[in-house]
């Protein structure tokens, strides 16, 4: 663990506490921060910067722990909603699409089973991505036929200027360095390339209202964005913000039920439970940034 003197998106000293943690320093599992995880409520103690408002854990755990964590982590649960994320997902190339005509290569960091890069190969695109849990990586060869690189963004060998797009999808909050990760997705963008990223966000009303069980509070998140913290991130990594939106999630009406505890046993196996796989549910919460950057020219 690590105590940060410095606000990791601005840099700035003027750190006071934001909410206490209950999560031990290294009690932490692989099951405990994967994508599917239901341990809401569940956080490590919470620093607030006062010049950008960026929420994140401090002290927070290095990156070597967190890499060891992934790198572990298999997560059957995620793919079975493919569907789900697969609207999502089918949205977010469309918006893509819109602001940069034309295909090329997409870089997909956290690329998890690859349900973005299958459908993006579908549309025209070259796909490419990065994802630590071997598990996934795997998963992604055997179902979708899809060659996703294994490890860190922040440390991979990655071609420069080799992309027209990268898609960072509910990524930027788990890494312990934010601001690291930004300048990777710079160097690998071509000039005048699109970076597109979702990350929940913490000054929305949906937070403030359901408070400490607020589900984006969870051992694998570190930073909590502000739209202030995450345009200063953006701008200080050389990008322009040219879109904004508000990410509703799509999640079939089995998984919602089998998240929330009174709810649990309906969402067994039979009949009823495969009844309630195939209806898809919008959670049009607004509470997720959805945000599309055009790297801007250097020199
Ligand atoms: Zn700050």
């Amino acid at each position: 663990m690590e105590q940060l003197a410095r606000c990791p998106v601005c840099g700035g000293e003027r750190i006071i506490a934001y909410r206490p943690g209950t999560l031990a320093g290294f009690d932490l599992s692989p099951e405990e921060i994967k994508i599917t995880d239901r341990g809401y409520g569940r956080l490590w103690d919470l620093g607030l910067c006062r010049d950008c408002r960026h929420v994140f854990a401090n002290p927070c755990p290095s990156p070597a722990l967190m890499n060891a964590l992934y790198a572990a982590v298999e997560d059957p649960l995620y793919d079975e909603e493919a569907e789900g994320r697969s609207r999502n997902f089918k949205k977010i190339l469309a918006a893509l699409e819109r602001l940069l005509p034309g295909r090329g290569r997409l870089f997909d960091v956290g690329a998890a089973t690859g349900i973005l890069l299958d459908l993006a190969r579908a549309r025209g695109w070259e796909p490419d991505g990065i994802e630590p849990s071997a598990w996934a990586v795997r998963f992604a060869k055997d179902k979708y036929g899809l060659t996703i690189r294994t490890g860190n963004f922040e440390t991979a060998g990655l071609p420069a200027g080799a992309y027209r797009a990268v898609t960072m999808i509910d990524v930027i909050e788990h890494t312990p360095r934010p601001a690291e990760a930004l300048r990777r997705a710079f160097e690998i963008l071509a000039p005048g390339g699109l970076l597109c990223v979702v990350t929940p966000d913490i000054g929305s009303a949906a937070a403030a209202f359901i408070g400490r069980k607020w589900w984006h509070f969870r051992p694998g998140h570190l930073s909590y964005f502000t739209r202030r913290s995450l345009t200063r991130l953006l701008e200080g990594a050389g990008f322009a913000i040219i879109r904004r939106r508000r990410y509703a999630w799509t999640f079939s009406a089995h998984y919602l039920v089998s998240r929330i505890e009174r709810l649990r046993f309906l969402a067994g196996e039979g009949r009823f439970a495969s009844f309630l796989r195939r209806i898809p549910i919008k959670l049009a919460l607004g509470d997720s940034f959805e945000i599309y950057a055009r790297k801007r020219s250097t020199g």
